[in-house]
């Protein structure tokens, strides 16, 4: 837990978001400014401040926060038209919020390389 930062807060209920799913490792919710029908963060519950941030201690949190992506995935019916995973990463990553997050986007074509 980090006192200032944003996703931390949605964990604990201090700011609302609309649930996907949630155990003690991961947390998943409804992106506030969807980029795609279906656009949605993973997140470890414990604070990371980025994917750099995560060590060997880390690799079942990491495994399962792809598997969670996967099985919301299946759930939202991605999986027959495919789906993109992105984790944004520092200043040329365009990364805004300082916990480690996955996006699910999916629901449309969606264009590569990225702008
Ligand atoms: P990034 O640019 O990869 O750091 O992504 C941060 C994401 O968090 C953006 O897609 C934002 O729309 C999303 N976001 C910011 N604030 C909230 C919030 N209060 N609830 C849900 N999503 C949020
Ligand atoms: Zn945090």
């Amino acid at each position: 837990m980090s006192e200032d930062c944003l996703f931390c807060k949605i964990i604990d209920g201090k700011i609302p978001s609309t649930e996907v799913y949630r155990d003690d490792d991961v947390f998943a919710f409804e992106d506030i400014n969807p980029a795609a029908p279906t656009h949605i963060l993973v997140i470890p519950t414990k604070h990371l401040k980025d994917i750099k941030a995560a060590n060997k201690e880390d690799r079942d949190l990491l495994g399962k926060i792809l598997l969670t992506a996967n099985q919301i995935s299946n759930e939202r019916g991605l999986a027959h038209d495919g789906f993109r995973y992105v984790i944004n990463t520092g200043k040329h990553g365009g990364q805004t919020v300082y916990h480690l997050h996955l996006h699910i986007l999916g629901g449309r074509s969606l264009n590569w390389p990225p702008g």
